[in-house]
């Protein structure tokens, strides 16, 4: 018997490592998981998913947004051991992901698929696309 979301998807990664931490419900977006993939092979280096799938409450208790892309099983924050955040966003962006949060201080970024305009925002400032 194994234990729940122990799937390997690719050889990069396991749907455990995109559930919610407080109930293990987990959503994910086939276009999110082509990307996130895409960015791991580009930049070939381990990618780490601090958030993936949030319920509610969970979104709650992180402080998320009400209409948080990663309630959808949209959005991912991930951070790359000794890789520059910004040479990330740059990669990031390159690949199609459509908001990217930059969060400097706590090394990593948010990635989503929203549709609509792309945005880059840095804390509550519009930097790019
Ligand atoms: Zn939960
Ligand atoms: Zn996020």
């Amino acid at each position: 018997m194994g234990i729940i979301n122990d799937i390997e998807l690719t050889e990069y990664f396991s749907l455990y490592e995109f559930e919610c931490p407080c109930c293990r419900r987990v959503m994910l977006s086939p276009d999110l998981f082509a990307r996130l993939n895409h960015l791991r092979m580009v930049i070939n280096r381990p990618v780490y998913i601090n958030s993936g799938y949030r319920c509610k409450e969970e979104n709650k208790r992180v402080g998320g947004v009400s209409g948080s892309y990663h309630l959808l099983g949209m959005a991912v924050d991930i951070h790359v051991k000794d890789f520059l955040l910004f040479d990330l966003l740059l990669f990031a962006q390159g690949i199609g992901f459509n908001g990217i949060g930059f969060y400097e201080k706590k090394n990593f970024l948010h990635l989503d698929i929203r549709p609509g305009p792309k945005r880059v925002w840095k804390g509550s400032k519009l930097i790019g696309y």
